[in-house]
């Protein structure tokens, strides 16, 4: 299997009257994570994460702060360019495992629901995230919320290769059956019924 890695970090200073938005959900808190988008720091983290996997660059080359554009924008965005940039590369994501470091808002009741949007964002299954959260001891940082993710992305198998494989088994199939013919005219064997190895038809 030919994986590769990538590792992201993000951080947002916590500010008043600002949508508090993590994991594309909204939480309820007297406070937000500002920034020049929506601040959401685990979007960001797995944003840079999926981007570094294929050595794409970072979520600041694609989307600088100073441009406005990106005002306000939802971090989805982001995370839509970082898997067009995998896919593009061609990979897929295996898996993406994140921590979030802040002292609030508890990240534990809305766990769950946070992973099935990221799973859903991803366009991957909901075992194939895992967001976990701890609060900051000892860093004397409770006005930040930071976040480290991994993603570890797999080769897609290339349809080039797929194409010269299924030419390989039909090759070797009409190879069986002038043997099978050969051998029931030469030795009255009755031919054999071959199975095919795969129907791509059957794929629903
Ligand atoms: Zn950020």
């Amino acid at each position: 299997m030919d994986t590769r890695i990538g590792f992201g970090y993000d951080s947002h200073e916590f500010k008043p009257g600002v949508l508090l938005r993590i994991g594309g959900l909204t939480l309820d808190h007297p406070q937000g994570l500002a920034g020049h988008s929506d601040g959401d720091v685990l979007l960001h983290a797995i944003t840079d994460a999926l981007l570094g996997a294929v050595a794409a660059g970072d979520i600041g080359s694609f989307f600088p702060p100073g441009d406005p554009r990106w005002k306000d924008a939802d971090s989805a965005i982001f995370l839509n360019l970082a898997m067009e940039e995998l896919q593009n590369a061609g990979y897929r994501i295996v898996n993406i495992d994140t921590t979030l470091i802040l002292a609030a808002p508890r990240i534990g009741p809305v766990a769950g629901e946070m992973r099935a949007r990221v799973a859903d964002l991803l366009n991957v299954e909901i075992d194939q995230v895992s967001i976990k959260a701890k609060t900051p001891e000892g860093l004397n940082l409770d006005h930040v919320a930071q976040c480290h993710a991994v993603a570890l992305v797999e080769r897609v198998q290339e349809p080039d290769s797929l194409k010269s494989m299924s030419a390989v088994i039909e090759s070797q199939r009409q190879l069986e059956d002038v043997v099978d013919d050969l051998l029931s005219s030469v030795h009255g064997v009755p031919k054999k019924r071959v199975a095919p190895v795969y129907d791509t038809e059957d794929i629903t």
